[in-house]
């Protein structure tokens, strides 16, 4: 199985289609901000440091995240990458532990972004995203799958939204063109619904 990456601005819907093709194909899916959201959880060294970032809406240190990453997937085939890289240097420490062969990049413009952030809920114990707009819970509150209850991130809140998106245009976005020169970057439309983008991805992965 290949390697694949998912790129686009923060709310454009990568963990949503994540949790999709890890269902349905199986990929080992690996998110950064899962990843260092459960590291500040568990009160770590490593979430100790990452904390203040991520509550400011900028990016980790690029060595930080490479170990992070690099721990988890070892020599593993099929990893579905979700929101990683997000610099050049992370892209280029990837490609120095394993391949890239497929990018998908979900195209949404800004104010679809942040009217998705706004409106987004996740589970406090398993981290089931929601949206009280488009993807609500059937019981408000309360998560499907496990019954937890939902909240809201707190760099999903209006000031540090608008940071993250800054950092993104700055930091994040030149990898479009970075894999397009590369050959290996895909565009899908992501302002459709989630089942159209599901399925435009999946399309892309053939
Ligand atoms: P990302 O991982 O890219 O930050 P998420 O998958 O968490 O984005 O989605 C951001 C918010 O938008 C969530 O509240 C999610 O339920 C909602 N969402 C995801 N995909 C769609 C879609 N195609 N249409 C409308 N809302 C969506
Ligand atoms: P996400 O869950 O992808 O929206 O990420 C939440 C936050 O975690 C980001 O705003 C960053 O502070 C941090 N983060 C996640 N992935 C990365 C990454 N690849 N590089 C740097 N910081 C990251």
């Amino acid at each position: 199985m290949r390697n694949v990456v998912l790129l686009g601005p923060p709310g454009a819907g990568k963990g949503t289609v994540a949790s999709r093709l890890v269902r349905e194909f199986g990929f080992l899916h690996v998110s950064t901000g899962d990843m260092l959201r459960e590291e500040v959880a568990r009160g770590t060294p490593l979430g100790q440091l990452a904390q203040g970032y991520m509550a400011r809406g900028e990016l980790v240190p690029d060595e930080v995240i490479l170990s992070l990453v690099r721990q988890r997937v070892d020599a593993q085939k099929g990893v579905l990458f979700d929101g990683f890289p997000r610099t050049v240097a992370q892209a280029e420490g990837l490609e120095r532990f394993t391949s890239v062969d497929v990018v998908v990049f979900l195209e949404v413009e800004r104010d679809e972004v942040v009217r998705r952030l706004s409106s987004r809920r996740v589970c406090g114990t398993c981290g089931a995203v929601y949206n009280l707009v488009t993807q609500p819970p059937r019981e408000p509150g309360k998560c499907d799958r496990c019954g937890g209850a939902l909240i809201q991130r707190e760099d999903d809140k209006p000031e540090v939204v608008a940071r993250r998106f800054e950092v993104y245009m700055r930091d994040s976005a030149p990898l479009v063109a970075y894999y397009e020169r590369r050959g290996i970057l895909r565009r899908v439309r992501a302002d459709l619904p989630p089942e159209d983008v599901f399925r435009a991805v999946a399309e892309a992965l053939r």
